[in-house]
């Protein structure tokens, strides 16, 4: 598989220097997934991410926070017994109860844990994401076995506000449908093998940054924004088909990847973990993480016409310098 890029040169004449011509390289990616494409600016282009102050925010929001400690039995949703008797999941530390938002057929919300209000990025071990990812594979099962033909299921992330999260409390979202969404349908058209082909393509261009298990963690040549990273989990194609042994090791990427993050200055991210139905024939399991930041006073977003309505992202952080940091996490 052939990556495609494509450079050309911005001119302007610039008031910081004496309106002396500038010329500034931008390079043209396109997603082979998915036809999106995306600018690589000149490094330096957009503002570096902003530290929040996390420990105001959680203070503030504390006192209300449906998600902390016993607040979590009396004001979340069950779930329908004949889905889950109990009517929430619980593994280790975390708890599973269906979202009040019907953002899917099956909505599920998961924290890490009711005593958690605050989990800074880099803080996230382990064990307590791999007991989240298993309250959801826990979910999916019950959901699928209440309701077959649901078979479009997704693990997936808000992880602070920049992200679209209304709840600072860090949680996890499953969802459930009968039909896929966008992305899940575009992977589920393209060719057999592709994704394979792909990541093959990936770690040829140096964007490797190592593996967890079976696991291959790359970033992204096309990323949706900033430092997005990607992994193919082999042999399932659903979330809930993930055994303990691959639920671990991806629990281990997803923190290693925070970790890179969080050294890239970033707080908040997006999630996804979507493949092909289970059971086979479609695309296997592809999960898919992105920086988010909001900057300066004015909170400006790091979303704007390019990426709502062009498909096209716009980022300074080049993929080759995230693969070059993150490989000293992975090795
Ligand atoms: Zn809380």
């Amino acid at each position: 598989m052939e990556l495609h890029s494509q450079r050309f040169v911005a001119e302007i004449l610039d008031p910081r220097k004496g309106f002396e011509p500038a010329r500034k390289e931008v390079e043209l990616r396109r997603d082979p997934l998915t036809g999106q494409s995306c600018r690589i600016l000149p490094r330096g282009s957009l503002p570096r991410p902003e530290r929040q102050d996390l420990e105001e925010m959680a203070r503030s929001s504390r006192e209300s926070c449906p998600f902390c400690g016993e607040r979590v039995e009396e004001v979340t949703p069950r779930l329908p017994a004949e889905v889950w008797p109990d009517g929430r999941i619980r593994v280790g530390e975390a708890v599973l109860f269906p979202n009040l938002v019907p953002y899917a057929k099956w909505s599920s919300v998961s924290i890490y844990s009711p005593g958690r209000h605050l989990l800074p990025i880099g803080q996230i071990t382990p064990g307590l994401m791999e007991d989240n990812l298993a309250a959801q594979a826990v979910f999916i099962r019950a959901v699928r076995a209440h309701d077959p033909d649901s078979v479009w299921a997704s693990i997936n992330a808000n992880f602070l506000p920049p992200s679209g999260s209304s709840i600072l409390h860090p949680h996890l979202q499953g969802a459930v449908n009968p039909t896929p969404t966008t992305v899940q349908r575009l992977l589920a058209e393209q060719p057999e093998g592709l994704l394979e082909a792909y990541l093959e393509a990936e770690l040829a261009g140096g964007r490797g940054l190592g593996s967890t298990g079976p696991i291959a963690w790359v970033a992204a040549f096309a990323p949706v924004g900033p430092a997005e990273i990607r992994a193919l989990v082999p042999g399932v194609a659903s979330p809930e088909e993930m055994d303990d042994h691959l639920l671990g090791e991806l629990a281990r990427g997803l923190c290693l990847a925070l970790g890179l993050y969080d050294e890239l200055g970033f707080q908040s991210f997006n999630l996804a973990c979507y493949g092909g139905p289970a059971g086979g024939g479609g695309p296997p399991l592809f999960v898919r993480l992105v920086a988010r930041a909001c900057f300066g006073p004015l909170l400006r977003s790091d979303v704007m016409w390019s990426e709502r309505l062009h498909w096209e992202a716009a980022t300074d952080v080049r993929p080759e310098e995230v693969a070059r940091i993150g490989r000293r996490r992975f090795a």
